[in-house]
């Protein structure tokens, strides 16, 4: 039967879109469904607008810097407006350039959702049926908040980079990723925040002393941070909402940010019509090469709740473009995955947790935390951390964990290394570059404890 494409992506997000892209490399004829920008969550509405935010909210501590290293800097106002337009500027630009490079590979683009009807059928919104050799769901996530505060005029993450101004004080529920980033954001641009997190410490997941650390480093700058403590009650008000808090706590916020996860974007897309199993939170269940129940739909990305990083979804998509039509066998490679939380300072993070690695065998753990040169200086408090969680049996490093400014780009190498299975020797026989922070990682000595 003669298929209008090869392959019929819905969704141009990082996945999506590279899967088109080397797909259509291949030789394949490609079509590519987006109902919103083109670009997804990590261009539009994630990483990207989110980390120039965060470049944005650092100046607010190096300008201190600046005075306690003998400039004469006056902190004036953070111009949101003139910020925000720079900023869609530049998500315009980017947009453009993902557009561009489709187009260039050949992809068919359709500006409008799409959902399945068959394994291999694709209605577009027009009404217009298309049919696919194979079909690749690559919709992504969104944010959920909690259904008894969806209708109470709280924001997402999707809103704040939509925001009209700043607000003078801000609420942000949840612990994660998301919320810990635009705490320290909103608390560096000025914005008065106070964090509820319903468990224990932020972060879960991460390695426990480096939550702790983080958690100390974001009071320490000011956010009140409030663990064990959730919302029972909003008011909306003639401005701002009132807020009420397990703690019996009460006040009223400019805004309130839900940071408390995300879904993946399955709803109402035909899959389960159309034999796909799906799991518990609507993600599509996928093999290692990213093919769901039914043969001809595969899926990629955080649709997928496999490990929802927009690298981790290039991978995906790029080794199933070519395995289905480059004739190679290739699967991505979820283990050791490299990541930061773009706090400030920052966390880097790869492999295991000291937890995870002490009930799978015996460790060593090597562990430093240090005033740095930069802001010992300039009369900062925080500490940098770094710590090396390694195997008492055959030496490799386990995991690493990085509390610093630029934390992101440190753990980018150190898991270069530790992907390639270094030791705890490697690391000693590296020679330090001095006077840095990450010369700390070659020149512990001493384990602090074992188990
Ligand atoms: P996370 O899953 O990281 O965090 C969700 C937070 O919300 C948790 O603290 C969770 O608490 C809390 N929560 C969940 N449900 C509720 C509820 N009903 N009431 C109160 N609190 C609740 O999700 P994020 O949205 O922060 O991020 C989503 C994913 O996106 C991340 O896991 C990550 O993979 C990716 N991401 C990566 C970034 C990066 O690489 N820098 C940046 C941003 C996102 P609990 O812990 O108790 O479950």
């Amino acid at each position: 039967m003669a298929f209008d494409y090869d392959l019929f992506v819905i969704g141009g997000g990082s996945g999506g879109v590279r899967a088109a892209r080397i797909s259509a490399q291949h030789g394949a004829r490609v079509g590519l469904a987006e109902e919103d920008r083109m670009g997804g969550t990590c261009v539009i509405r994630g990483c990207v607008p989110k980390k120039l935010m965060v470049f944005a909210s650092e100046f607010s501590h190096s300008m201190g810097d600046a005075r306690a290293y003998g400039w004469d800097v006056r902190r004036g106002k953070f111009d949101w407006k003139k910020f925000h337009g720079k900023l869609t500027a530049e998500l315009d630009r980017l947009e453009g350039a993902y557009r561009g490079n489709l187009d260039k590979a050949g992809v068919e683009v359709f500006d409008q959702r799409a959902h399945v009807a068959d394994p291999h059928t694709v209605v577009l919104a027009d009404g217009r049926k298309i049919s696919a050799k194979h079909i690749l769901i690559a919709v992504g996530g969104r944010p959920f908040v909690p259904p008894q505060w969806a209708d109470k005029g709280v924001m997402t993450s999707n809103d704040i980079f939509h925001m009209d101004s700043l607000p003078k004080t801000a609420l942000i529920v949840g612990g994660g990723y998301i919320a810990c980033e635009f705490a320290c954001i909103l608390n560096g641009l000025g914005v008065e925040v106070t964090q509820y997190y319903r468990g224990a410490q932020i972060l879960r997941g991460f390695d426990g002393e480096a939550r702790g650390h983080v958690a100390e480093l974001m009071e320490q700058q000011g956010i009140d941070l409030h663990v064990g403590t959730d919302v029972i009650d909003i008011a909306p008000q003639a401005e701002g909402l009132k807020v009420k808090a397990t703690d019996g706590r009460e006040r009223v916020f400019d805004k309130a940010l839900f940071a408390t996860g995300r879904k993946p974007n399955t709803e109402g897309l035909g899959l389960e019509e159309a034999g796909v199993r799906l799991g518990r939170w609507g993600q599509v269940e996928v093999d290692a090469y990213s093919q769901s129940s039914v043969p001809s739909i595969y899926a990629v990305g955080d649709v997928t709740e496999r490990v929802n990083l927009t690298p981790v979804a290039i991978r995906e998509g790029h080794a199933f473009g070519d395995t289905v039509f480059g004739g190679q066998d290739v699967s991505a490679d979820h283990a050791l995955v490299p990541s930061a939380v773009f706090t400030y300072p920052q966390l880097g993070s790869i492999g295991l947790t000291e937890e995870e690695a002490r009930d799978r065998e015996p460790i060593d753990v090597y562990c430093t935390s240090f005033r740095a040169m930069h802001s010992s200086f300039a009369g900062r408090p925080d500490r940098v951390m770094m710590k090396l969680v390694v195997s008492r049996e055959t030496d490799r490093v386990l995991g690493c964990h990085i509390i610093a400014d630029d934390a992101g780009e440190m753990i980018q190498l150190a898991g270069v290394a530790i992907k390639m299975g270094a030791t705890k020797a490697d690391f000693d026989r590296t020679v330090a570059v001095h006077p840095t922070m990450a010369e700390e990682l070659v020149t512990m000595r001493e384990p602090v404890r074992s188990s």
